[in-house]
C-alpha cells in the first residue's frame, strides 16, 4: 500500500489498460510509480473487454507479411476520419501511428504477455491506406496465478474470457457456442485447470505481473479526487487521494496521469452529452469521470464529449445490476434496424452501427434515430435470445403480426409493415438494395460466408430496443501529441497527462476498426511516460 503523504516520480490515476502501460514504461525505466484505483478491483473496463487492439504497424504483421508503416496508417486514419476533425487531431493521429508499434514491441519485450493478429480486415478496407490484415491483434492467455495475492482483485468480466478473441470471432462461439466448445475441449481443459484467461484479464495480468515486477505501488480502494498544483506556476506535483474516509496527498515529482476511462457512469453528464434513450452501460461501474472533474477545477479544456464507443448488446448482470454485454446481434440475416418512424437508416452489418444510432440533428443535437429498435422473428438467435431475456423480462417485445409489434413499441404500423415487406424483397431478390448489406469488404469478411439476408415472416415478430450500448465514452480532456493535458487557450498544464477513454479520444464514436480504443489507449499510455521520461524535471527523493 501507499505509505501516507508518500513521494513518487509518477503517479497513474486507474488501473486500466492506458494506466498500467503508463506505468510500466515509466517503471522499467526506473521512475518511482504509483498506480491509484478507486475501486476494489484492478483492471477497469480494460480487463473486462475482448482485448482486441487496433495497432497498426507492428511486428506481428510485419512477421505474417502484411507490409504496414505509420504513414499508412495516417492515411488511413485521415481518410475515414469525420469531417472537419483532421484540423484538431491530425498531430495526436500522427503520434499515435508512430508509437503503437513500438508500444507493442515494448509491452511484449517487458511482459510476459504474447499477441496474435485477429483474422479482421480495416473496416473501412475499401479507402486509402487501409490494410486488409496485420493491424489487428489480441493477447493470448495468462494464468491469474501469476498474480498472487491479487487474482482474486482482477475484475471479472461479462464475456467468456477461456476464449481468445481470435477463438471466438473466428469460431463464431456466439452463434455456435456448444460446437465451439466441443471443438476446443482440450485446450480450454488445460486453461481450466491452469487457471489461464485470456481477452483483457490477460492483458492486464500480463501488465500488472510486471509493473509489481519493476517496483509499482498499487493502491486498491483508492480514489483520486483532487490535483495538487504549484502555487506559483500551476503545475501539478501531486494529487490528494480518499482511502477509508482519510484524504491523503501523494507527491508526483515527474507528472501525474490521469487515466480513469469514461464518464458513461455519471448520469448527468451522461444525459447532456447523449441526450435521449440509452439502453444500458457495459464498463466497470468506477468510471464516472472523476478526471475531468479534477482537470477541470485545474483549467483544462474538454472535446468530443459526444463520443462514445457505441455497440449493440444483450442484457444481463453485473455488479448486482443490469448491465450491458456486447453482442453482435445486429448481424443475424432475419433482423432489421428501424428508427422511431418504423425505417431503416443503416446496414446492420456495419461495424460502424453505433455512429449512425446516435447521428444527431445538427440543430437541437437531439439523436435522429431514437428510439431504434432491432425486427426478428420467431427463428431469430432461439437459445441464445431465450436466455438473455430472462434478465430484463422489458427487454424483448413478442406480437402476431408486424402492425401488432408497431404498436406495442409504438411506431407506425404502415410504415413498418412496408420496411418489412421492401425487406423481404430483397432477400427475394439476394441483394440489399438500400443499404448494400454484406456488401463491403469489412461486411463480407464478417458474413463469413453466411447468407447475410433471411426473411422476418415467421410469426411471432420480435422487437428489442436498440438505442445506444454505451461500452466507453470517448469525451474528455484536451491533450496534445505528447498526451499533456491543455487549457482551452491551448497552452500545457505541466505535470498533468491523460490517456485512455478520459482523454478527448482523437478517434471518436466513428469504428475505423474493431479494437480502436484498448490499442489506442495503451499507445497514450506509452506516449505519456515517454514524455514523462524525456522531461527534465527532479526525480523522487
Ligand atoms: C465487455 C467489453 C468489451 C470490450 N472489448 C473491447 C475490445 O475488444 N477492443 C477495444 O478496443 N475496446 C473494447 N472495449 C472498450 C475498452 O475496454 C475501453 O474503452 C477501455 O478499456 C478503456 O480503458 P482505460 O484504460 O481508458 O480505462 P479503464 O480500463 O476503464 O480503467 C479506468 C479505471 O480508472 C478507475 N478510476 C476511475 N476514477 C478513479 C479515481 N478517481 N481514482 C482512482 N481510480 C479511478 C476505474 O475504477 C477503472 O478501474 C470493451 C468494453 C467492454 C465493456
Amino acid at each position: 500500500m501507499v505509505e501516507s503523504n508518500a513521494q513518487f516520480d509518477f503517479i497513474v490515476v486507474g488501473s486500466g489498460a492506458a494506466a498500467l502501460t503508463a506505468a510500466l514504461t515509466a517503471s522499467v525505466a526506473g521512475l518511482k510509480t504509483a498506480i491509484i484505483e478507486k475501486t476494489d478491483k484492478v483492471g477497469g473496463t480494460s480487463a473486462m473487454s475482448g482485448a482486441a487492439a487496433w495497432l497498426p504497424a507492428n511486428h506481428h504483421g510485419k512477421a505474417a507479411g502484411y507490409d504496414d508503416t505509420p504513414e499508412e496508417a495516417l492515411e488511413y486514419l485521415r481518410a475515414t476520419a469525420p469531417q472537419g476533425w483532421r484540423e484538431t487531431e491530425d498531430t495526436l493521429w500522427e503520434s499515435f501511428a508512430r508509437n503503437a508499434g513500438p508500444m507493442l514491441a515494448f509491452v511484449e519485450a517487458h511482459t510476459p504477455l504474447r499477441f496474435a493478429l485477429t483474422s479482421e480486415p480495416d473496416v473501412y478496407a475499401e479507402m486509402p491506406g487501409a490494410k486488409a490484415r496485420g493491424r489487428m491483434v489480441a493477447p493470448m492467455p495468462l494464468s491469474r496465478r501469476l498474480l498472487g495475492p491479487y487474482a482474486r482483485r482482477l475484475r471479472v468480466s461479462t464475456l467468456p474470457q477461456i476464449f481468445t478473441y481470435q477463438e471466438t470471432t473466428d469460431n463464431d462461439l456466439y452463434r455456435k457456442p456448444i460446437r465451439t466448445v466441443l471443438k476446443l475441449a482440450p485446450r480450454l481443459l488445460r486453461r481450466f485447470v491452469g487457471n489461464e484467461r485470456a481477452k483483457g484479464a490477460a492483458l492486464t495480468i500480463g501488465l500488472l505481473r510486471s509493473c509489481l515486477d519493476h517496483g509499482c505501488h498499487l493502491a486498491l480502494e483508492t480514489r483520486a479526487v483532487e490535483l495538487v498544483r504549484d502555487a506559483a506556476d500551476g503545475a501539478v506535483t501531486g494529487i490528494v487521494v480518499e482511502r477509508d474516509s482519510r484524504r491523503e496527498v501523494l507527491g508526483a515529482a515527474r507528472g501525474v496521469l490521469l487515466a480513469t476511462g469514461g464518464f458513461e457512469w455519471d448520469r448527468e453528464r451522461l444525459q447532456q452529452h447523449f441526450p435521449g434513450p440509452v439502453d444500458r452501460l457495459g464498463s466497470s461501474p468506477g468510471n464516472a469521470g472523476d478526471a475531468l472533474r479534477m482537470a477541470e477545477a485545474a483549467g483544462a479544456a474538454l472535446a468530443h464529449m459526444d463520443q462514445a464507443l457505441i455497440y449493440p448488446c444483450l442484457p444481463t448482470r453485473y455488479d448486482g445490476r443490469l448491465h450491458a454485454l456486447p453482442a453482435p446481434i445486429h448481424m443475424e440475416p432475419n433482423a432489421i434496424v428501424v428508427d422511431r418512424h418504423g425505417q431503416r437508416f443503416v446496414s446492420e452489418y456495419a461495424v460502424d452501427l453505433g455512429e449512425a444510432i446516435d447521428r444527431r440533428d445538427p440543430q437541437t443535437g437531439e439523436p435522429l434515430h431514437l428510439p431504434a429498435w432491432l425486427i426478428s422473428d420467431r427463428t431469430f438467435l432461439r437459445p441464445v435470445l431465450r436466455w438473455y431475456a430472462h434478465y430484463d423480462p422489458d427487454w424483448l417485445v413478442r406480437a402476431p403480426t408486424v402492425a401488432a409489434l408497431a404498436e406495442r413499441i409504438g411506431v407506425p404500423a404502415a410504415a413498418l409493415t412496408v420496411t418489412v415487406d421492401r425487406f423481404n424483397g430483397f432477400c427475394a431478390a439476394g441483394r440489399d438494395a438500400d443499404f448494400h448489406r454484406g456488401e463491403s469488404i469489412f461486411q463480407k469478411a464478417k458474413a463469413k460466408g453466411r447468407p447475410v439476408l433471411a426473411p422476418i415472416h415467421h410469426a411471432p415478430y420480435l422487437a428489442m430496443p436498440f438505442n445506444r450500448c454505451i461500452l466507453s465514452t470517448k469525451g474528455g480532456l484536451r491533450t496534445n501529441a505528447q498526451a499533456q493535458v491543455l487549457r482551452a487557450d491551448g497552452s500545457v498544464i505541466t505535470g498533468l497527462y491523460c490517456a485512455g477513454a478520459a482523454m478527448a479520444n482523437p478517434i471518436g464514436t466513428r469504428a475505423i476498426s474493431a479494437g480502436t480504443t484498448i490499442g489506442p489507449n495503451m499507445t497514450w499510455g506509452y506516449i505519456c511516460a515517454q514524455d514523462v521520461l524525456r522531461a527534465n524535471r527532479p526525480p523522487a527523493g
